[in-house]
């Protein structure tokens, strides 16, 4: 069945998202606060929204993909007087569905806020990248209630291939959080490795050959490898453009260090990863590509 759908935050996931949900039949109302972004959404075939709230009204579904939870606590809850939020604005009978990825006490606090204000939500968190979100094949990891879960499944499907229901409210993102924390573990250890065999005089070719098809594969090195010319999808062949920025991953680190924290486990190779990438958005690379970590530990320059 074909919705309306209000969607907030139109980047570099998001406008893969849109074009995915428009394949699928919806109609959707867009807004971002960036000009280019929304002309983006027009061209391929959103209608534009003035203001968050615009977005949401009228709609069967609203959707957020936003960077940080400051962002999606603002966008729901409105902030102040002239300036209302999702939850004013979206009908009681629309499901709401935050994608972005945030701190777990975010997701929570604008779920109860939902659930106290009598509205349907579920938070979402996706993974696959910006080539899943274009391929339509996105797993979306989702916390709430099974009714909301299997109201929100439907539109998930347009743009993902795996709909899991996690458990209740903020799970999602705590299996978003787990996950990051081994891809980004996963893609230092990769770039780690890359960089010592070119130091032994292998070609990067022949080991993106042999570690792809031996014991240490793995997803980000199969998509993200970080030298040029290897891998297709991969950033290193556009300069580190992402993609997936390193800023978006030394958040969500550190999202997995605040998690480790709170529950009191011990997440050493988490806690060392969060801190390289932290040092690379330090040394001017958080624009970059994640796979840009490479750059950090192979001693190269940051300028794109
Ligand atoms: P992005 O920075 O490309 O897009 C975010 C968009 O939100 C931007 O267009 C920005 O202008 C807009 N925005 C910011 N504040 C806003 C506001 N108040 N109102 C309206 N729009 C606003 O980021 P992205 O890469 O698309 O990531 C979005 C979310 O998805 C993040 O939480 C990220 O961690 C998560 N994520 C990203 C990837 C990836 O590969 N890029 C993969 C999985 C999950």
């Amino acid at each position: 069945m074909s919705s309306t759908i209000g969607f907030i935050g139109v980047g570099n996931m998001g406008l893969p998202m849109i074009r995915n949900l428009i394949k699928a039949g919806h109609g959707i109302k867009a807004f971002d606060i960036s000009a280019e972004a929304l002309e983006a959404a027009k061209e391929a075939g959103a209608t534009i929204a003035s203001a968050i709230a615009d977005a949401a009204t009228d709609t069967n579904a609203v959707i957020t993909m936003l960077p940080q939870g400051q962002h999606v606590r603002e966008a729901y809850l409105g902030t102040g007087e002239g300036n209302p939020g999702i939850l004013s604005a979206a009908s009681s009978t629309a499901i709401l569905i935050d994608c972005s990825t945030v701190d777990i006490e975010s997701a929570k606090a604008v779920a109860e806020r939902a659930e106290r204000e009598k509205r349907s939500m579920v938070d979402a968190p996706v993974s696959g990248g910006i080539s899943g979100a274009a391929a339509g094949t996105l797993t979306f990891m989702v916390g709430g209630t099974k009714e909301n879960f299997e109201r929100a499944r439907p539109i998930l499907e347009a743009m993902g291939r795996n709909i899991v229901h996690i458990g209740g409210s903020g799970l999602g993102q705590a299996m978003k959080i787990c996950n990051n924390m081994m891809a980004g573990i996963a893609l230092t250890g990769t770039a780690e490795a890359v960089s010592l065999g070119q130091a032994l005089g292998i070609d990067p070719k022949t080991l993106h050959q042999v570690m792809s098809t031996s014991s240490g594969q793995n997803w980000m090195m199969d998509t993200m490898y970080p030298v040029e010319g290897v891998v297709e999808s991969a950033a290193s062949n556009r300069g580190f453009a992402p993609g997936f920025r390193a800023s978006l991953m030394a958040k969500d680190l550190g999202l997995a260090q605040a998690a480790a924290q709170t529950t009191g486990t011990g997440t050493p190779l988490g806690a060392l990863t969060a801190s390289l990438y932290r040092t690379l958005c330090l040394q001017g690379g958080g624009e970059l590509d994640c796979s840009a970590i490479y750059r950090l530990l192979h001693g190269d320059s940051m300028k794109p």
